[in-house]
């Protein structure tokens, strides 16, 4: 990365942090996506059962990998037959359970949009302890910044990742993009913008636990 850009990236990791840190949300940094790995290996014990949310980032990191070496119990909702169901409701009593952030604010909140929704449902309740790796990319100013990074990134590249039938799937961008309000979209049952959510101040110190990596994962 240009030295400028990993000062710059450095100085919103830091502030970023310190605010997760203010909302009971323990955040760590790793420079690379290299890194992930390793740092999830220290936050887990083997023979822990482990789940996951739907994420690009988690391939991309070497996280599923990781979760599949056999060192874990990994309820894994991508293996051949399975029922996706019960998967996910299984998943709720899962030891760890990980996922990414569709965005992080400076000011330490986490901002998901879901579809189907099993992702933040155990986000919110259910696992232990829940590990977000999130991308410097999804780091934003402010939660009206998460909104609009949501609906300008997040959803249309999952929209066409999951060859969802929606406006931004084929405009590359939401229909609601130029609307203040957060729940402004398209219409239509293959909208994979459901339920919005957003986690501040938690009651349980530690229970989610953010990975910043300094480059971009996901989006
Ligand atoms: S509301 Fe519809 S158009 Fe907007 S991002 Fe979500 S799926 Fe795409």
């Amino acid at each position: 990365m240009d030295k400028a850009k990993l000062r710059i990236t450095e100085m919103q990791v830091k502030k970023t942090i310190e605010n997760l840190k203010k909302n009971n949300i323990q955040a760590y940094f790793v420079h690379s996506r290299s890194e992930v790995a390793g740092k999830v290996a220290e936050l887990i014990n083997e023979g822990d059962t482990v789940a996951v949310g739907g994420s690009v980032t988690l391939f991309e990191t070497g996280v599923i990998d990781l979760l599949r070496s056999g060192k874990y119990n990994f309820i894994d909702r991508y293996a051949q037959g399975v029922d996706t169901r019960q998967i996910f409701l299984d998943s709720f009593s899962a030891d760890v359970y990980f996922a990414s952030s569709n965005a992080v604010t400076m000011k330490g909140e986490l901002y998901n949009v879901d579809g189907n929704s099993n992702r933040v449902a155990a986000i919110l309740y259910g696992p232990e302890s829940v590990i977000l790796v999130v991308g410097c990319n999804k780091i934003v100013p402010d939660l009206k910044s998460a909104v609009r990074y949501v609906k300008q990134i997040s959803a249309p590249a999952n929209a066409v990742r999951l060859d969802s039938k929606t406006y931004c799937a084929s405009a590359g961008v939401c229909q609601g993009i130029d609307d203040d309000n957060m729940t402004s979209g398209c219409g239509g049952n293959s909208r994979i913008c459901c339920n919005y959510v957003v986690c501040a101040r938690q009651r349980v110190p530690g229970r989610i636990k953010v990975i910043l990596v300094g480059e971009p994962c996901g989006y």
